[in-house]
């Protein structure tokens, strides 16, 4: 069964009031759930209400109710759609349950992710969720020393969050041991299939009991990863929730057309504006994270970068300065731009085009987040425009540009074709897009592409912009 259903995440905090279950009673059933009726342990249900959270997301309401009743499960959500707890709330309600503790060098559940930024994160849920209990949780990421792991691993851990490289080398030298492990869940699946990970999850897999709880979540299908589900669930129930990007209507967004040496000024113009409180600011290289972030750290403008390159205890003081509001802006490569979960990034700006189209939407997913609005820039160069082409074929919008596009120079303009960036007022080659297609804001534009160059950009951003849709098998 398919229903399309609107949906935003409620903010934290935000308690719905009779009036709005009222409102949503009609087209939302998963909101006739709270998670009180879910059946979770008390211990529980009180630091989820102790975290301002009442009513379940639709992943939420249609995963716990399976993972309760030991179903596995295929989730096929984003981050941003409350996955995390979709599937922490039920792990931790079987451990409260059961009550029976490891033994030395087991664990009772593993969580998989991509990377360390999510681990780290994903091991923060879990502490917020289970603060009324006595349930243990353990990080097992790479890039720091192993001993603080190793020891505590070694008196048995409930809960332990990995990284695949580190878990296999502890596997190896017989730190942890996973033949009593009751529940997997592997997180983010298709990043770990870009990352080179598939072979290292099926090493994993293989050390586990046949008989166990699986859940696999990912935010797309690629036949790669519907194969790691054939071989590795049993019977699973298939839930799918579709939408990155409430953002796109709460982002305003824009493109500003320069040539590549005014980026750094344009940049710095950018993120002195007092509207700035905090911005992620994406480049596409490393080396392009450090120049970029010692070019703000010179103008005055409190900044860190994040990326491969740089040590675990780098990585984690940049996500720790940027969360706790000392470091205003992070620069970052595509690496944060998947999972990383702060509510309150008011700026995005895009200081190169990713090479992937996907990527920007990721990318600008990072602001308006919890209900919040947000503004996301891209700067965009000559040699940039054709990926400028891509994304918006994908998001099936044209982005309106910013102020400096007077700026181009003119050789830098595209002359082919007719130039919807040429000037805010420029006539769209398309039809223009109906309410009902596109949500405008005051002073942006939107010039429609036709849908039927670009089929599938306009289904992703209808199901981007918003709604979410649900599948249950
Ligand atoms: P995730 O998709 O797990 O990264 O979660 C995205 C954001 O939604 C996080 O800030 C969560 O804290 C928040 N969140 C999770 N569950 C709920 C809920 N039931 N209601 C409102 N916000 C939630």
């Amino acid at each position: 069964m398919t229903a399309a259903i609107s949906y935003e995440l409620p903010s934290r905090l935000e308690r719905p009031s009779a009036h709005s279950d009222e409102s949503h009673a009609g087209t939302r059933p998963d909101l006739l759930t709270t998670f009180d009726t879910l059946g979770l342990a008390e211990p529980i249900l009180k630091a989820i209400a102790a975290d301002g959270y009442s009513t379940p997301t639709p992943i939420q309401g249609k995963v716990i109710p399976q993972l309760l009743s030991e179903r596995d499960v295929i989730g096929i959500a984003q981050t941003g759609t409350g996955k995390t707890a979709s599937f922490v709330l039920p792990l931790l309600h079987r451990i409260e349950s059961e009550k029976s503790k490891p033994a030395p060098k087991h664990c009772n559940a593993l969580i998989l992710t991509p990377t360390r930024e999510l681990a780290a994160q994903i091991v923060d849920n879990i502490r917020a969720y289970s603060k009324f209990t006595n349930i243990s949780t353990t990080l097992v990421v790479g890039g720091v020393r192993p001993g603080a792991q190793i020891k505590a691993l070694s008196g048995g851990v409930d809960i332990v969050v990995a990284t695949p490289g580190r878990l296999l080398d502890h596997l190896g030298t017989g730190v942890i041991n996973l033949s009593a492990t009751k529940s997997i869940v592997v997180d983010e699946a298709d990043q770990m299939l870009d990352l080179g990970f598939l072979p290292s999850i099926r090493k994993v897999m293989a050390k586990l009991p046949r008989t166990r709880l699986t859940a696999l979540l990912s935010a797309t299908m690629p036949g790669q990863i519907r194969k790691l589900a054939d071989d590795f669930l049993d019977d699973p129930a298939e839930i799918k929730v579709a939408a990155v990007s409430k953002p796109i209507e709460r982002i305003t967004q824009s493109v500003r057309h320069i040539a590549k040496q005014d980026k750094r000024r344009v940049l710095a113009d950018i993120l002195s504006d007092k509207d700035v409180h905090r911005a992620v600011v994406f480049t596409r290289t490393k080396r392009g994270a450090d120049n970029v972030c010692k070019h703000l750290i010179a103008a005055g403008i409190n900044s860190a970068a994040i990326h491969g390159n740089k040590s675990q205890p780098q990585r984690e003081r940049a996500m720790a300065g940027f969360r706790s509001g000392a470091t205003t802006v992070l620069v970052a490569t595509d690496i944060a731009a998947r999972g990383i979960d702060i509510d309150d990034v008011s700026h995005v700006v895009n200081y190169e085009l990713p090479n992937v189209p996907e990527s920007y939407v990721h990318r600008i997913g990072r602001t308006a987040r919890a209900g919040r609005t947000g503004t996301a820039i891209s700067l965009c160069d000559h040699e940039e425009m054709p990926l400028l082409r891509d994304i918006e074929k994908l998001i099936g919008n044209q982005l309106p540009c910013g102020s400096e596009a007077k700026e181009m120079p003119s050789r830098h303009s595209r002359d082919a074709k007719p130039q919807p960036h040429a000037g805010k007022t420029a006539p769209s080659p398309a039809p223009r897009a109906t309410n009902n297609e596109t949500r405008k804001r005051p002073g942006h534009q939107h010039h429609k592409i036709d849908p039927a160059q670009s089929r599938d950009g306009l289904m992703r951003m209808l199901s981007n912009i918003g709604e979410f849709t649900q599948t249950a098998a």
